[in-house]
């Protein structure tokens, strides 16, 4: 739907045509938004709010018509929408404002299928405030246990902070019923809905949420900007998040009085081209329809959970029905990291994500260190779902198999030496030398990649100075493995402080391939790892 006026989506990557299956991320930009921010900078960028100029008037007509905009839009008054940097900002305002009446020993109800955004900021401020988390838990169907959270939602809950579509599973969760829950019990409904608001008509009066935040570069806007939806009555009771211009009525310099609804929490310059962008978004969203495109998505969910179905050696995450589920699809591909799948999949022009997708937490409940995700939006097609079955096909072909792991490791086109490279790559991470724990090491240190979930353990021993024996554990893409193994190989019997020294350069020329920009941090971080571990044996920590 409506695929032509997105120019990004009109080019080859290696070769074949861009099929764009990441928006969970982020998703792409239409003309009309695009040429929406280029007026703004070409014809009336000014600041807001201060000016009596033509330009900054302009630029303040259309910042704020941009909050009618989006408050229709959420069914929102115009008090109520604050324009954020995101999501993640929006949710840092809530804990930050929202904690200032709490008490030690009150709790925060979350879900186990939270992003970092809707985790971190409460786990700050449960330990600054002796404040109790508590997750509701999982069903085997990957959905909210609605049971368990009549249980957890007590008299002691303050507040209840949900997703309302999982960027993991696409579960969607019945806010409604979560609300009646937690207002029930006397707590607030916060509502992560930044995978929800592209793919679903929302209506925050119907949903009956205390607060709901979202960003706009999740629904066709710019980067940089999102929005915060609060009750009118509760903002007006919470103090502001940033302090400065903009957000006062009137300082002295003994205090400071604040400034109306929705101004009192935007402190400063706002985004202003952001704030545009994203009245076009919402506009070019609203002409193509919600209840079409939340249709367009169901239809593709349909389609994809049954074609998904039929590859072999994938374990689908999520609801296997596409009943309140969105286009969102986290697999497993047996026995290969998600890292790689995803680079496999850049070589056939597929854009995936592989790691975690800042759900940790989530990941690890279901024993796993990340996924391969794709999302659909509106501009995909069942053409690109069927591209995407026939890649993933084609990496359990038997006969492939050689070339697949050939092209984990690079999928450029490469000299005679370094294919031969390539091969030695190949060879370590299949056949790892010096895996495993040592019976006698002087220290032991891991790190990790919170991006992708390489993980690697280095085992030292010292023997005056010299590092006389290292072996690694863990578990990672070809890249980081083989490194490990070729590392530790490389260093057996050298001087620690050589070792210490040792470039990423050196490191490099170890595999003698060109490595992309993207999977640097696959190959460092065993060097990483040794170099921190020799530090950790220096100093004792
Ligand atoms: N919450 C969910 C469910 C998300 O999917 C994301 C982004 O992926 C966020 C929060 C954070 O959004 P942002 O990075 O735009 O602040």
């Amino acid at each position: 739907m409506n695929k032509e006026d997105f120019p990004i989506l009109n080019q080859k990557i290696n070769g074949r045509q861009l099929i764009y299956l990441d928006n969970s991320a982020t998703t792409q930009k239409p003309k009309q938004v695009i040429e929406a921010m280029n007026r703004y900078y070409e014809q009336y960028n000014a600041n807001v709010h201060r000016g009596i100029h033509q330009l900054s008037l302009r630029a303040t007509v259309a910042y704020e018509h941009a909050h009618e905009i989006v408050a229709q839009f959420i069914g929102a008054k115009f008090e109520e929408v604050i324009f954020t940097t995101g999501t993640t900002e929006g949710l840092n305002l809530l804990a930050y404002s929202l904690g200032k009446d709490l008490q030690p020993g009150d709790e925060i109800v979350l879900s186990e299928m939270e992003h970092h955004s809707n985790i971190v900021p409460w786990q700050r401020l449960a330990r600054e405030k002796n404040l109790k988390l508590r997750y509701i838990p999982l069903t085997a169907e990957y959905r909210l246990d609605l049971n368990a959270a009549a249980e957890i939602i007590t008299r002691k809950t303050k507040i209840v902070s949900v997703t309302q579509m999982s960027n993991v599973l696409g579960t969607i969760n019945p806010v409604e019923e979560l609300a009646g829950l937690a207002h029930a019990r006397g707590a607030l409904l916060l509502v992560d809905a930044a995978q929800a608001v592209p793919h679903l008509p929302i209506n925050v009066k119907g949903l009956d949420c205390d607060f709901l935040v979202f960003s706009g570069h999740k629904l066709c806007g710019p980067t940089g900007i999102g929005v915060l939806y609060g009750k009118k009555e509760l903002l007006e009771k919470m103090e502001p998040f940033l302090s400065g211009g903009d957000m006062i009525k009137e300082v002295t310099f003994e205090h400071s009085t604040w400034n109306d609804l929705p101004w009192k929490f935007e402190a400063g310059t706002p985004n202003i081209a952001g704030a545009i962008g994203l009245a076009a978004a919402v506009e070019y969203l609203q002409t193509i329809g919600m209840e079409n495109i939340a249709q367009q998505g169901r239809e593709l969910t349909r389609y994809a959970l049954e074609k998904l179905s039929t590859v072999p050696n994938i374990q689908l995450l999520g609801p296997a029905t596409a009943e309140d589920r969105g286009p969102i699809f986290s697999f497993i591909v047996e026995e290969m990291h998600p890292h790689d799948v995803g680079e496999l999949l850049d070589s056939e022009g597929i854009a995936v994500r592989g790691g975690h997708h800042c759900a940790m937490p989530l990941h690890h409940k279901l024993g796993l260190v990340g996924s391969t995700r794709a999302s659909f939006y509106f501009y995909n097609t069942r053409e690109d779902i069927d591209a995407l079955v026939e890649a993933l096909q084609k990496l359990w072909k038997e006969e492939m198999e050689i070339t697949i792991d050939r092209n984990e490791i690079s999928s450029t086109a490469l000299s005679e030496e370094q294919e031969l490279y390539k091969e030695n790559i190949l060879d370590h991470y299949k056949n790892p030398r010096h895996k495993g724990e040592l019976a006698i090491y002087s220290v032991k240190h891991r790190e990790f990649n919170p991006l992708c979930g390489d993980d690697v353990m280095m085992y030292l021993h010292f023997n005056n100075g010299t590092i006389s024996n290292a072996s690694f554990t863990g578990q990672g893409c070809v890249l980081s493995q083989a490194t490990a193994s070729l590392l530790t190989e490389h260093i057996q019997s050298m001087p620690a402080k050589k070792v210490k020294s040792l470039t990423r350069e050196e490191v490099l020329s170890l595999l003698g391939i060109p490595v992309s920009p993207t999977r640097i941090r696959c190959v460092l971080l065993p060097l990483k790892t040794v170099q921190r571990g020799i530090e950790q044996h220096e100093t004792g920590n």
